[in-house]
């Protein structure tokens, strides 16, 4: 005998804390809805009695090749035996049969994903006695035909199609469409045929055998573990592999007792918009899986107050105490029978990210929550949502207009989508995975198998069921825009089309849905990235980021090292781009691409000009055109962030990307001189020609950044001119510009000593002629390793450090930024030679390494040096986490992101917090 203890009583919620050690080790050890059952049970919410099997036991009987722990199977059937006593029924009894249902729980809810049993205990004779006991003979035998279905095709492999296909028979024969119209002895007929099923497909009988019956479907549920739909659903939802499911064994209560019973699912507050209200569905006379399958039309949770109201206002006061309890928005399954509430599950409720901000923001303002509690509860992916395009109105009306619109169903998952459509899981993530098609994935409804088709959809249509149907409830948790419930929609799945209101849509065809709306439309809509501003919630929610991260004392850092969190800058190179990022709520520029300004089509001749004149004085000619282009582009800059830093960058790329290729200039000359064009032959031939001496073979490696400003100090005299230039016209005009010039590839700090100096002494001239005098700093981007390397060295002239991780990834790696994505990458990311894609999320230990020590060595030479990011990498909240914890002042990042970043920010504040 072992001592250990495999299973934990519906009253034993205290053991196991006492053996876990945390709330959160008892959802591991219990699973989430094994303890939450455990939690319902200590404080008085009737739940029926249960009693759950660990998923240390389910490690253990996968470990051991699929065979019970010892003593796992005495222990379960010692539990039994108090269930039984505490229902006052018995296991096989034939004259007081106990019921039970065998669901899986895993700590993280893993909607659908794994497998339940329900009405385990049912055979040929305890339903005689069960009809005898409730002369409901009906009752019974609709019961034992589900458990006969569910035990056949989750524990014995059989496809459930082959008692769809005899139900359908039986009602077609009766002449009736719902299985609710079905009699007491079309019930018995069914279960005979069913059992003929089993007999015929595995050939064998249906097990008479109540525990073989329990005994298999706890084996079925702990395998049910390692089935593909619950891997890939683990995988995308980053759930560790070896946590294990929980086999719950409850007393049945019955839904389907007869018209003063019934079943339900709810949310104490609205999952899609995150109203304050019960949200939910019943249905009467029925079994759980006939609302979440959505195969009956529900009923509006608030109408049951109509049919039972007594049950319905203790449902109420369940709904808030569990709510109060758990201090979030609860997700509860429940059964009514006859006249008795039962509640069946509990848990904290999956949401769109939209409802996921108002609940959290609403919880807080009503003292539920703190400030702290709200941030934390949102995610920057959830942010990232509600970034997410919507479709622009006009385009919108025409498509109405036009009579584009072919259905309308349940909004489900708010967000819209573009994509072709596709009738079938396999299809739609072949066509989006391998074609790089945006997809759209039509089904009737959707089930756990079809987990990878929805994943790689732009969005989902349904059908069939309803708000908590699973196509609703996997898309919700995804992000994934989805309409459920189109009824008007027909699916053939031979011709491979679809038919409504009289519109055919093929297979492959266009179509645009709007998630928010729940409507649908053919062809494709323009969309429109949404306005934060009108987002209230979120505004709000991002304001107690930022206050956060505001807090003095929040990092633990050396002396005189920033003890606030990260601020979040931007990158934009358009006084419109930095407007958007301060409204998005960035507090400076951390990258202005000045070169960017060079590609308008007014200035490239220009800059072309400049660029291959073979004088000091024409170059200087040409710079002086550019030099009001500039001046002005930066002067919007300042105004837009009036009282921020704005950090300029000085020119960084090589020459020849301003110039056209050699390609296409060798293509221009041969057909010129072919068709003896003389015109213009000598110039093209000349262009032709410096080209060519300009060609580098690595160019990433050559003449750019401060290299150029060496060799080619002009330009970067120009440009710090009109830097400094369009402060002193903003100061002049009583905004506060802040000027930060950055010089690009650093490598060695005589490089810095060779141009920092002569570029200072052009912004003092500025500011003497125009009179002014503002605050400025000159710094350096750190992306080359040896930048990295002797940043103590550097620090001694450059005020500020920015990383470019872009480059600094690709030096560190010796990996190609243009070409290792497409080329290897994705293959080393998949092989998990590589954790993440190092070009995505900084890698912590060999680039992260350099930032760390180059902040340290830096900060030891100047103490009040300022370090910023400015590659991709500074609005992902991983690599945002990491710059938190090496002492960043901020990270900058593209305007759409700067909201994620914000609550990223304040995640790593709270995590690192020194002020808990
Ligand atoms: C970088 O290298 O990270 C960077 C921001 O500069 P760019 O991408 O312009 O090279
Ligand atoms: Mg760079």
């Amino acid at each position: 005998m072992s001592d250990k203890k495999w299973v934990y009583l519906f009253n034993e919620v205290e053991e196991a804390e006492k053996y876990a050690g945390s709330w959160d080790g008892v959802r591991g050890l219990m699973g989430g809805k094994g303890a939450n059952l455990a939690e319902m049970t200590r404080i008085d919410v009737p739940v029926p009695p249960f009693f759950t099997i660990t998923t240390e036991a389910c490690n253990a009987y996968l470990a051991n090749g699929n065979k019970f722990p010892e003593d796992m199977w005495e222990q379960s059937l010692d539990a039994l035996k108090a269930v039984e006593k505490a229902t006052d029924k018995k296991f096989g009894d034939p004259k007081n049969p106990l019921l039970v249902s065998c669901r899986s729980g895993a700590k993280m809810s893993m909607p659908g994903m794994m497998d339940t049993v329900l009405n385990i205990g049912l055979n040929d004779e305890t339903a005689e006695g069960m009809v005898k006991i409730t002369e409901n003979e009906r009752f019974v035998y609709d019961a034992y035909r589900r458990l006969i279905a569910m035990f056949g095709s989750v524990v014995l492999g059989i496809n459930d199609e082959n008692f769809e296909e005899v139900l359908d028979e039986v009602k077609k024969e009766k002449g009736v469409t719902a299985d609710t119209d079905l009699e007491a002895s079309d019930l018995k007929d069914l279960v005979a045929k069913f059992k003929e099923v089993v007999k015929r497909e595995k050939g064998f009988d249906f097990p008479q055998d109540p525990i073989e019956q329990m005994r298999l479907a706890t084996e079925a549920v702990f395998s049910s573990w390692n089935v593909k739909r619950a891997v890939d659903y683990r995988k995308a939802a980053n759930i560790p592999d070896d946590l294990g499911t929980a086999v719950n064994i409850c007393t049945m209560v019955f839904g389907n007792a007869g018209w003063e019973s019934g079943t339900g699912v709810a949310f104490t507050r609205n999952p899609s918009t995150g109203e304050k209200e019960l949200f939910g569905e019943y249905l009467l006379n029925a079994q759980g899986e006939d609302v979440v399958a959505g195969i009956r039309n529900t009923e509006p949770i608030v109408k049951m107050n109509e049919v039972l109201p007594e049950a319905y206002k203790q449902f109420v006061d369940i709904t808030q105490k569990l709510e109060n309890h758990y201090k979030e928005m609860q997700d509860v399954e429940f059964t009514i029978e006859n006249k008795r509430l039962w509640m069946l599950q509990t848990r904290n409720g999956k949401r769109t990210a939209k409802a996921a901000v108002k609940i959290a923001v609403d919880m807080a303002n009503e003292d539920f929550i703190t400030k702290e509690e709200a941030v934390s509860r949102v995610s920057p992916e959830q942010v990232d949502t509600l970034l997410h395009p919507q479709f622009l109105a006009d385009t919108l009306a025409k498509a109405k207009k036009d009579g584009k619109q072919f259905a309308t169903g349940v909004n489900a998952s708010p967000g819209a989508a573009v994509g072709q459509i596709y009738f079938d899981a396999d299809t739609a993530e072949r066509m989006a995975n391998e074609e790089g098609q945006d997809v759209i994935m039509v089904r009737p409804f959707t089930k756990p198998d079809d987990v990878h088709g929805m994943l790689a959809a732009q969005g989902i249509l349904t059908s069939e069921g309803g708000a908590t149907s699973h196509a609703a409830v996997v898309a919700r948790q995804f992000g994934v825009p989805c309409v459920v419930g189109a009824s008007m929609v027909r699916i053939d799945q031979e011709k491979r089309q679809l038919e409504a209101n009289g519109v055919i849509v093929k297979e492959g065809e266009w179509v645009s849905l709007d998630g928010g709306t729940g409507e649908a439309f053919v062809g494709k809509i323009d969309m429109t990235a949404p306005s934060l501003e009108e987002q209230t919630d979120l505004m709000t929610l991002l304001t107690w980021a930022d206050d956060i991260c505001a807090q003095e004392g929040i990092r633990d850092v050396p002396e005189g090292w920033p003890t606030t969190g990260l601020q979040v800058w931007a990158n934009a190179d358009y006084p419109k781009d930095a407007q958007r990022a301060r409204t998005y709520g960035a507090k400076g520029i951390g990258l202005c691409r000045t070169e960017h300004m060079f590609f308008e089509q007014e200035r490239l001749p220009v800059v072309q000009r400049m660029i291959l004149a073979e004088t000091s004085e024409e170059r200087v000619e040409a710079l002086n055109e550019l030099l009001p282009h500039q001046r002005s582009d930066f002067e919007g800059l300042f105004e837009a962030m009036d009282g921020y830093p704005v950090i300029i960058r000085l020119i960084d790329p090589p020459l020849h990307e301003f110039l056209p290729s050699e390609e296409t200039l060798l293509e221009e000359v041969i057909t010129m001189r072919v068709k003896g064009e003389k015109k213009g032959l000598a110039e093209k031939e000349a262009l032709l020609e410096s080209v060519r001496s300009m060609h580098e073979s690595n160019p990433m490696m050559g003449l750019r950044g401060i290299r150029l400003s060496i060799v080619m100090p002009e330009i970067v005299e120009m440009q710090v001119r009109a830097i400094f230039e369009a402060a002193a016209n903003m100061k002049l005009k009583g905004i506060d510009a802040k000027p930060e010039v950055m010089i690009p590839l650093t490598g060695h700090v005589n490089e810095l000593n060779h141009v920092q100096p002569r570029l200072v002494k052009i912004a003092k001239a500025v500011m003497e002629e125009k009179k002014v005098d503002f605050e400025y700093k000159f710094g350096t981007m750190i992306e080359i390793p040896r930048a990295a390397l002797t940043a103590g060295d550097i620090a001694g002239v450059a005020e500020f450090f920015s990383f470019g991780t872009n480059d600094l990834t690709q030096m560190t790696f010796g990996y190609s930024r243009d070409d290792a994505e497409r080329n290897f990458l994705v293959t080393y990311v998949e092989e998990e030679i590589l954790p993440k894609n190092p070009f995505q999320s900084v890698d912590t230990s060999g680039v992260g390494r350099l930032m760390d020590m180059s902040v340290k060595e830096g900060r030891a030479v100047r103490n009040d040096l300022e370090v910023g990011i400015c590659g991709e990498h500074g609005g992902d909240p991983a690599s945002i986490e990491f710059c938190h914890t090496i002492g960043q002042n901020y990270v900058s990042c593209s305007p759409f992101r700067v909201p994620v970043a914000r609550l990223a920010a304040a995640h790593a504040a709270l995590k690192y917090s020194a002020l808990k």
